[in-house]
């Protein structure tokens, strides 16, 4: 449920309103904006008085919100939500572009990538660390080393670090990590999730691959309903018939969740398409569409890559694509 206050309400007013409704036992989310605050009720909120609170001379109006998805709501909060990623942010016209391999394979390589992705205009470093393989034969990641180098290439460039989480017993080595990713595969891992809520850390949740919308904005609620806030929402290619490409790129996915939450919103072409060459159009294609950023892999020497070599890119292509996601950025402005 949510309560929309009229303009002119003093902040004592709002403050004795929410004291009297969190005697309901809710939760109350207070969102102000330059005109109207929000109050955004979760909890059994069968037992508020509808017509009471309508009633009250502070209060414009009163409405159920019907959708299972809460917090992650734009109507509980109708501003873009910024998240600050040390000194980058992301959301509500604060751009990312991210970028680094598929996995950190040793010390050279990853300071080598990090300084030519920063060179071109990358404001986060992406590796995995721990990876999630189809095979148990593959590359599993260089684990706890893997984030040690990718703290070292973060030393050398300034550049904050994203990296995936698999299992929660190895959170503490993600102390001085940035923004924890949680792949497509793990965005159903319901007590991951709600651990992830209790930290503060900015959490990149992956869509899944054969998750709708809905489900990943339930995952979101999940981390959100902890009290973990710094939610980034990834679309990366869902599963569909179609086989000319690793999984299926859902664009309207971006506007969709523009509409129904003020989380921002990631594009990663590169696991959507999974073939090198498809990357840049599409990074465009998601800038166009007005993502909030964009993640991408790229790698000193794609051929020889441990992981997702066919669809890396090489730091040249990479800042390429760059320079045209930035046109295209201009000119939606
Ligand atoms: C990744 O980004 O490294 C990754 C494994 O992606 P996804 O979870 O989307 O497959
Ligand atoms: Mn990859």
């Amino acid at each position: 449920m949510i309560a929309i206050l009229k303009p002119g309400t003093t902040p004592e007013q709002t403050q004795h309103l929410v004291s009297w409704l969190k005697t309901m036992n809710l939760d109350v989310h207070i969102s102000k904006g330059a005109e109207v605050t929000v109050l955004g009720l979760v909890g059994d909120t069968s037992r508020v008085d509808m017509d009471l609170l309508k009633s009250l001379e502070m209060v414009e109006t009163v409405k159920r919100v019907s959708e299972p998805f809460k917090q992650a709501n734009r109507k509980f909060h109708p501003q873009d939500t910024i998240v600050e990623v040390g000194s980058a942010r992301i959301g509500g016209g604060y751009f990312a572009m991210i970028a680094g391999p598929c996995s950190v394979e040793s010390e050279d390589q990853i300071i080598e990538v990090a300084q030519a992705v920063k060179a071109s205009g990358a404001t986060m470093l992406r590796g995995g660390a721990f990876k999630p393989r189809t095979s148990p034969y593959a590359f599993q990641g260089m684990k706890d080393e893997g984030i040690r180098l990718l703290l070292k290439a973060k030393e050398a460039t300034g550049l904050p670090i994203v990296t995936e989480l698999m299992n929660i017993s190895t959170l503490d080595l993600f102390a001085d990590v940035d923004v924890i990713q949680v792949g497509a595969r793990n965005m159903q891992n319901f007590d991951l999730l709600k651990e992830l809520g209790k930290t503060r850390k900015p959490i990149l949740l992956k869509r899944g691959l054969a998750n709708t919308i809905q489900e990943l904005l339930m995952s979101a609620e999940y981390i959100m309903s902890e009290g973990n806030e710094n939610v980034i929402l990834c679309e990366r290619g869902i599963r569909t018939f179609e086989t000319a490409t690793r999984n299926t790129l859902d664009l309207s996915a971006v506007a969709v969740l523009h509409n129904l939450s003020h989380l921002p919103v990631v594009v990663d072409p590169s696991h959507a398409t999974g073939k090198a060459d498809l990357v840049a159009p599409m990074a465009c294609a998601a800038a166009a569409a007005g993502a909030d950023g964009i993640m991408v892999e790229v790698h000193n020497n794609p051929a020889c890559a441990l992981c997702d070599g066919a669809q890396s890119l090489t730091p040249p292509q990479f800042d390429e694509l760059n320079r045209k996601v930035q046109r295209i950025r201009e000119v939606l402005v």
